[in-house]
């Protein structure tokens, strides 16, 4: 692991790569109370050259950077954290997995306060690190769609809030909701939010939904992050920087209701819905079980789905298949 330990009056202290350890810290450590905490989650992938890269590292670098502002934890250099890394999974190399099967190595950045105090206050003490763990193909079974429980009662970000950051709290209270959508036969928890029951994420990933407008145009829709209830993902702004340059459908950021994914639906207008993530890249929707209701989604139902060629072009890049700038090489 790399570990990297902060204090207010000495700043950053040296970056160590050990191996990995339980860490100590006092039973009052700010993390275990207010949860001072945040996290990246980024993979580094095994080229069919052999070489091992990272996508587009700059932009979670950036994200924990805005993470650890929300927090009012210390702020780093982004570029001198990413180096460190690449230091890691350089030494680490022999783990990250053949590219064969699409499996990965995760690599899991965390910023704790870990000061000892009771107080609600901005942490003096700090400690960065980043494990890693080899992971395997998110689909070893072949892409199955999901079922998708869906109920205005749960939410899981609003405007204001700190959902459109990657910190700890916003998750632990996800998971009773996630078992809740399990007990009715789901896999996943689709967010919605307000009285108009707005498509907010799927689980720990973003939504898609690609559709034929009502004014007869094939248009692709992810909610906007404008207010400030998305987690801004890697996967879904590559997901809308490929479809924009292809340029061959609208692209659009923008609010999308229950209402006009069922209308879309019923006028047979519905092409496909996916989440999009790091760990999947993306992942259809088959159905959305809402108010009791079971609504099909036809996303795997017609030829070459577009979720499909988004997981062809993405992982092209990522496994080093054709050379592109958003990936970066380690070693
Ligand atoms: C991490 C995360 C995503 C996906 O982000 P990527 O950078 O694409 O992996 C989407 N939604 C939530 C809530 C997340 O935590």
């Amino acid at each position: 692991m790399l570990e990297i330990k902060w204090c207010e009056d000495k700043g950053w202290q040296k970056p160590k790569i050990t191996p990995i350890h339980d860490l100590v810290f006092h039973p009052s450590a700010q993390v275990l109370h207010y949860a001072f905490q945040l996290f990246e989650g980024m993979k580094a992938y095994r080229g069919f050259d052999n070489k091992i890269r990272l996508f587009r590292p700059d932009l979670n670098m950036q994200r924990m950077l805005s993470s650890a502002k929300r927090l009012n934890l210390p702020l780093f250099e982004s570029n001198e954290l990413l180096e460190c890394i690449k230091k890691l999974i350089e030494v680490e190399a022999d783990w990250v997995p053949d590219s064969t099967e699409f499996a990965s190595l995760y690599i899991r950045p965390t910023l704790i306060g870990v000061e000892e105090t009771l107080a609600v206050s901005s942490s003096k003490k700090c400690l960065l690190y980043v494990i890693l763990s080899p992971v395997g193909a998110y689909f070893s079974t072949g892409v199955k769609p999901v079922k998708l429980y869906a109920d205005p009662k749960y939410v899981r970000a609003w405007p204001g809030g700190s959902g459109s950051h990657k910190l700890g709290s916003n998750y632990g209270p996800t998971v009773a909701v996630q078992s809740i959508a399990e007990a009715k036969g789901c896999q996943q928890v689709l967010w919605l939010y307000g009285e108009d029951h707005q498509l907010t994420e799927v689980g720990t990933m973003n939504i898609f939904v690609y559709m034929i407008n009502e004014a007869g145009e094939k248009e692709l829709v992810t909610p906007p992050l404008s207010d400030g209830i998305i987690l801004p993902g890697v996967t879904r702004i590559s997901l809308l920087e490929l479809a924009r340059q292809w340029n061959e459908f609208k692209v659009s950021e923008r609010r999308i209701t229950m209402k006009e994914v069922i209308k879309a639906l019923n006028e047979k207008r519905l092409l496909e819905i996916f989440g999009s993530g790091t760990a999947c890249v993306v992942c259809p929707v088959g159905c959305i079980h809402y108010f009791n209701q079971d609504f099909l989604i036809p996303t795997m139902d017609h030829k070459e789905p577009l979720i499909f060629r988004f997981l062809k072009s993405l992982t092209d890049i990522q496994y080093g298949r054709i050379s592109h700038p958003w990936t970066i090489q380690v070693c």
